[in-house]
């Protein structure tokens, strides 16, 4: 039975719940007093229910999903203000033992070379990263507890954070790897992750199981509960997501919403993130072969109605998307993009030859990260490469209350602005700065306390003249 405060998945994941809450959805799709309720009820900007945003994204009328839009970017912009924060995957190893069947990291996959990266290796990789700018990364890996072992993940974030190549740092490494232990967990927090992530591909069990045939992730208890595991281990900052195009887009959405409903009612802490990733073409993978794929104007709905009903959590976007999906889905509440990205094990140092290639996703962005933030800056955004909320403590309900209270303005767009100084100092190229020292001496003035707004100014002018770097509130 359905019950948000239980630990059991399912329980907080009623496959019952979620199908009484499709039929509500589309008995009401078209009733406009409810939707304009809702709608009103999601300007208070304290989030929806998964049943009452279920019939915001069932809702056909075109001059409702409009409102829906508006109200997705005006939260976006209240809560996040036009700072886009940048990171970029690095993928550690791509052995596996799991078959999912969506994914080319598939232990039957024989042909897919199998990587791992050494200490030595991740060194490269991450001067590579710091040399294209990057601060913040999300390390990738397959499952497998023979090679990939826990203290292989502990002794790789150990040298990744070690790391200091001229002016470059790695400060933010969040993880997205299998499922595992509350002692597992624990370890990982010592280690320093920002946040740890894990999508749940599908919530519905059936398919869950069908779709991970062999290995431990075909565990769906296991898998869905890791997010009350990690809380338990001590992470507070976790990151949900789908894989839209594995089952219905409509179930997965409430599903997600359920998922965030209960992290909040059982830890007081919702997701610091979601993902949104979209099934997309992989060596052996064909999406065609999946029957639930969604069209980018479905795509861009959904990503709307769970900004109006999560309106605190970071949302991202990955290369699989491309440059016109993205641009879109930035104004309707996507709050984090990766850049320059690569999906193959050891792809930042030396690219691959097409025909050895060992990435997990076809990447439809192909930009340069400079691209990619001069593209962001045309468009009024300021990239970000701020870490300062994880390194000043700042995490789980701590950083809900910063976002929740409004004073992001104060703490975060300083941050942002001197991050993105150091970039342009250290890594732009000269059409990039030019663009991005207007926008700050433009974005500056936005910052509304006074004496905050000095101490930027006279910690840009440090950044650009005595090279000094890291600053942050
Ligand atoms: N092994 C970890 C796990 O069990 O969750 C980490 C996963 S993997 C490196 C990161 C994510 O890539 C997966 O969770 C999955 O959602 C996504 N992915 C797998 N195959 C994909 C495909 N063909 N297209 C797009 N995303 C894919």
């Amino acid at each position: 039975m359905y019950d948000v405060n239980s630990k059991c998945a399912d329980d907080f994941i009623d496959h019952e719940e979620i199908l009484e809450t499709l039929a509500y959805a589309d008995e009401n799709k078209e009733n406009v007093e409810l939707i304009d309720a809702i709608i009103e009820k999601a300007k208070k900007r304290k989030g929806l229910t998964h049943r009452e945003a279920s019939v915001l994204l069932a809702c056909p009328i075109e001059e409702k999903n409009q409102e829906i839009y508006k109200l997705a970017e005006q939260i976006k912009k209240d809560f996040y203000g036009n700072r886009i924060v940048m990171f970029a995957p690095l993928y550690l190893s791509n052995y596996c033992i799991n078959g999912c069947t969506y994914c080319p990291y598939h232990a039957k996959n024989k042909h897919i070379p199998r990587k791992q990266l050494s200490q030595d290796e991740i060194r490269r990789e991450v001067i590579a990263l710091q040399d294209m700018g990057h601060k913040r990364l999300a390390l990738e890996a397959g499952e497998d507890p023979v090679r990939n072992t826990m203290d292989y993940y502990l002794e790789s974030i150990k040298t990744i954070y070690s790391i200091k190549h001229k002016n470059g740092a790695i400060r933010r490494v969040n993880i997205n790897i299998a499922a595992t232990t509350v002692d597992n967990y624990r370890l990982l927090k010592e280690a320093g992750i920002g946040t740890y992530i894990l999508f749940q591909e599908t919530y519905h069990k059936e398919s869950y199981l069908e779709l991970h045939p062999t290995g431990p992730k075909h565990d769906y208890n296991y898998h869905t509960e890791a997010m009350d595991r990690a809380m338990e281990g001590g992470i507070d900052d976790v990151g949900l997501g789908v894989l839209f195009g594995l089952d219905k887009y409509r179930y997965e959405f409430a599903g997600l919403l359920m998922h965030a409903e209960h992290l909040e009612a059982a830890f007081g802490v919702g997701p610091h993130t979601i993902s949104v990733p979209r099934l997309k073409h992989a060596d052996d993978i064909n999406p065609e072969e999946f029957d639930n794929g969604i069209d980018d104007e479905t795509f861009l709905k959904i990503i709307a109605c769970i900004r109006i009903a999560v309106p605190y959590t970071g949302m991202i976007i990955s290369t699989r998307e491309n440059k016109s999906c993205r641009e879109r889905a930035l104004h309707l509440g996507i709050s984090q993009i990766s850049g320059g990205s690569r999906t193959s094990v050891g792809g930042y140092y030396e690219p691959e030859p097409e025909d050895e290639s060992s990435e997990q996703f076809d990447v439809s962005d192909n930009r340069t990260l400079d691209e990619v933030v001069r593209w962001l800056m045309e468009m009024d955004y300021i990239p970000s490469f701020c870490t300062a909320c994880y390194r000043e403590g700042r995490t789980g309900d701590r950083f809900m209350s910063l976002c929740k209270s409004g004073q992001i303005q104060n703490c975060c767009h300083p941050n942002a602005l001197m991050t993105l100084k150091e970039y342009l100092m250290d890594y732009a190229s000269p059409q990039t700065k030019a663009i991005g020292d207007k926008l700050i001496d433009k974005e500056v003035l936005n910052v509304p306390n006074e004496k905050v707004r000095n101490v930027v100014l006279e910690n840009l002018h440090l950044i650009e003249q005595d090279n000094r770097r890291d600053f942050r509130f």
